[in-house]
């Protein structure tokens, strides 16, 4: 295993080791398949991850975010972070760091970053994905657009994972849990093991 967790301890981000060390092994797993997907860069914390297994591999990871930061990454709200603004335009812009990660990372030629809006980026797309990484926007809008967009396009036997499912609202919102139960109700997928709030979903 090359993943190294004191680096990813140096990168922003929001992914717990158990559920890091949980998305490598399965992107190892689809990146055999096909090309891969993540909807919310970041910083490039899950990109670390989930590019580490692709380099190996042989495989691409496209990874998708606007990088002006979801509703509660905002000036005042719950997870802001002063360092994320750009001071000159007021506003956040977190490319510079994803970037950054993924030269410290040497994922300069395996990761593709994508800096659009999802629906943007989902429009004229047409290439299959072994996995589609869903932590974007949290509100039900933004959650299930992502699930809308880019579902369509995972292969058979590929991989739906879906980031901060919980089942006690206090412990965070619930529109990843709902686009979870929505792919489960559809009879598209399998449900895998969970671990922590990560949903895995294989597709028949
Ligand atoms: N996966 C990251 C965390 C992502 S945080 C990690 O492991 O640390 C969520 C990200 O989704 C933010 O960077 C935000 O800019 C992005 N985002 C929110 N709504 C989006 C949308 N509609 N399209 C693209 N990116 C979006
Ligand atoms: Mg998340």
């Amino acid at each position: 295993m090359t993943i190294d967790f004191a680096f990813a301890s140096t990168i922003k981000g929001f992914m717990p080791d158990h559920e890091a060390r949980r998305l490598y092994e399965i992107s190892l797993e689809a990146a055999e398949k096909g090309p891969e997907l993540e909807i919310g860069s970041y910083c490039g914390k899950s990109a670390y991850f989930i590019g580490t297994a692709c380099r190996e591999k042989g495989s691409v990871l496209f990874s998708v975010d606007h990088h002006r930061g979801s509703e509660e990454q905002q000036p005042q709200e719950e997870f802001f972070d002063p360092d994320l603004l750009d001071t000159e335009k007021d506003r956040i812009d977190t490319f510079p760091f994803f970037r950054r990660t993924l030269e410290r990372a040497g994922l300069e030629d395996t990761v593709i970053p994508v800096v659009a809006d999802s629906n943007t980026a989902g429009r004229m797309w047409a290439t299959p994905l072994s996995m589609v990484f869903i932590d974007g926007g949290h509100s039900f809008e933004a959650a299930s657009a992502d699930y809308r967009i880019w579902q369509q396009y995972i292969m058979k036997g590929g991989l739906l994972v879906i980031h901060d499912i919980f089942y006690n609202p206090e412990e965070g919102g619930q529109a990843p849990r709902q686009v979870y139960e929505t792919a489960l109700a559809s009879n598209l997928y399998d449900p895998l093991d969970m671990t922590g709030s990560l949903g895995v979903l294989r597709r028949l």
